[in-house]
């Protein structure tokens, strides 16, 4: 490791600290990005600086009853690293396979815990990132520079998440409870529980809850697409069956649900009524014949225009079909004393609500960037690749698939990051900036996610926030795994648009 200590401003009287990267989060993309970068590059020195205690990002921030993936661990784990479980995994044991793969590569010790990362400055003629951060265990503050800064901290605010403002609020009596920010010590043992909202998030607690609680209710304003089916694979089963070594059946796996994941998607924009039918068949195989399909599990959208959840085992349906739990699609009226007033004029009543409405996207992590003294607006920026953006040097975002499990773009980003590490050395540049190309100059404006192919919630509100895509490469950001599997490796770094010094 090239350690350097250079001197620059100090703050409580301790100089920066220098290593060539910085990588701002130590989740599961944060924890790729270490991995590849001290593959492909171990000649450079670097560190991870993370504001939570541990590592894991999400699956440390999550703590709700039953929080589980929702999409399956061979594709959402990594690579380099196979995974062992059945498809779909609770947050434990994904954060013992992320500390298993923190310790056998050695990448706890780079990482920089209780850290926040509060301003991020970039200095050309240094060609240094000067990042002041926030202990916030010890309440002091330090400074450290970087030539280049990898940004691992995901997408959504992780301190708290997104709850409408319901109107009277106020008057209910019991507690209202984002699933974000989980109280350890909430008792829901035969009480009445009421959860706004259908998505993953719902579809994990209802099941977890449903045994304890006296009834639990999902209240959605419309419904959502499920998949259930057992959690299993029959391929992982068949290739273990012969004793097949567990690299290869994590890779087999892999290739084979990325491939159904490939069909099931051109099904939902070529047959999407075809593929409607089977997934609500799906859905009254768990549910039986009693409950209605009508209006509670039948969308009005395009299966997979929004996230598609996954019920293990069918386990959500079957805590329907028992009784336990059940479905009300309604809208609200206003929360009440003793529960939730619906527009239908029913009223709900409820000990706990929980407001299971998704997250508060952010942008880079809430860090205030500035661009050699002039502060970022990172709206104005146009992506490159959706990995790099135009008019900000030396820095990459991982924002990984919605569609597809988030890690294999985790993957793609990293081995693209280490590539142009590797050339800027070949070159013996110190920085590299999108820029576009006159040719690029009068491109038509696009949402950085489009909205015509993803349309969740908590994209739309943010959107305006977000840097725009254009028409053409690499100013396309298409989510599309299976295009960008091919295209990312094969960037041309010298296509005009990154501009090298
Ligand atoms: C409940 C839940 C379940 C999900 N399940 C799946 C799934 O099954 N499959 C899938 O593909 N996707 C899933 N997702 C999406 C998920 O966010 C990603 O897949 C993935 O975990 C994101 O990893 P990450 O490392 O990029 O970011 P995160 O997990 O968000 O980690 C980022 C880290 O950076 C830290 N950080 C942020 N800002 C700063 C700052 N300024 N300074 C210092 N540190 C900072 C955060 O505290 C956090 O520790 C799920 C999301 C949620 C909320």
């Amino acid at each position: 490791m090239n350690k350097e200590q250079v001197s620059s401003q100090p703050l409580d009287g301790t100089a920066a600290e220098y290593v060539d990267v910085v990588i701002v989060g130590a989740g599961i993309s944060g924890i790729d990005a270490a991995y590849y970068l001290q593959k492909e590059c171990p000649e450079k020195s670097y560190l991870i600086l993370d504001n939570q205690e541990k590592i894991g990002g999400t699956w440390s921030t999550h703590t709700y009853p039953g929080i589980r993936s929702d999409s399956d661990l061979y594709t959402f784990g990594y690579k380099w690293k196979p995974w062992e479980g059945l498809p779909i995994a609770q947050a434990s044991e994904i954060l013992s396979y992320l500390n298993d793969a923190v310790d056998e590569n050695n990448i706890r010790p780079q990482i920089h815990f209780n850290s926040t990362v509060m301003t991020a400055d970039w200095d050309s003629s240094l060609n240094r990132w000067t990042l002041h951060v926030r202990d916030t265990a010890a309440g002091t503050e330090k400074l450290y520079q970087c030539n280049f800064l990898w940004m691992c901290q995901g997408y959504y605010r992780h301190s708290e998440g997104y709850m409408p403002d319901y109107p009277g609020r106020e008057k209910f009596r019991g507690p209202i409870i984002h699933p974000q920010n989980w109280p350890n010590d909430l008792d829901y043992k035969d009480k009445k529980v009421v959860v706004i909202g259908s998505g993953a998030t719902a579809a994990t607690l209802i099941p977890a809850m449903a045994d304890d609680t006296a009834h639990i209710t999902m209240l959605q304003r419309s419904p959502t697409y499920f998949s259930a089916a057992p959690n299993r694979n029959n391929v992982t089963e068949m290739l273990r069956s012969l004793d097949v070594p567990e690299e290869w059946v994590h890779e087999i796996t892999r290739r084979k649900i990325l491939q159904d994941q490939q069909i099931l998607v051109k099904r939902s924009f070529e047959e999407p009524e075809k593929l409607k039918e089977e997934l609500l068949k799906g859905a009254r195989h768990y549910l039986g014949e009693d409950v209605p399909l009508d209006p509670h599990f039948t969308p009005t959208y395009r299966p997979w225009r929004q996230r598609l959840a996954f019920v293990p085992d069918g386990d959500l349906f079957n805590a329907i079909r028992d009784g336990k739990a059940s479905v009300v699609t309604d809208q609200i009226e206003e929360f009440t004393e003793k529960g939730i007033l619906l527009k239908s004029g029913e009223l709900l009543e409820a000990d706990i609500i929980i407001s299971a409405t998704g997250f508060n996207m952010n942008v880079l992590g809430d860090i205030a960037f500035n661009i050699d003294g002039e502060a970022l607006n990172f709206a104005k920026c146009w992506a490159h690749r959706g990995i790099m953006f135009s008019g900000i040097p030396n820095m990459a975002w991982v924002f990984g698939y919605l569609r597809t499990s988030w890690t294999m773009r985790a993957d793609l980003v990293a081995e693209f990051v280490c590539r142009l590490l590797k050339y800027m050395d070949e070159k013996g540049v110190q920085s590299v900036t999108p820029e576009l190309r006159d040719e690029d100059k009068d491109m038509p404006e696009k949402p950085f996610v489009d909205p015509h192919n993803f349309n969740s919630g908590y994209l739309n509100r943010s959107m305006h926030l977000m840097p725009k895509q254009g028409d053409k490469n690499p100013w396309l950001f298409t989510q599309d795994y299976y295009f960008e599997k091919e295209d990312v490796p094969n960037a041309d770094l010298e296509d005009g648009t990154l501009k090298y010094a």
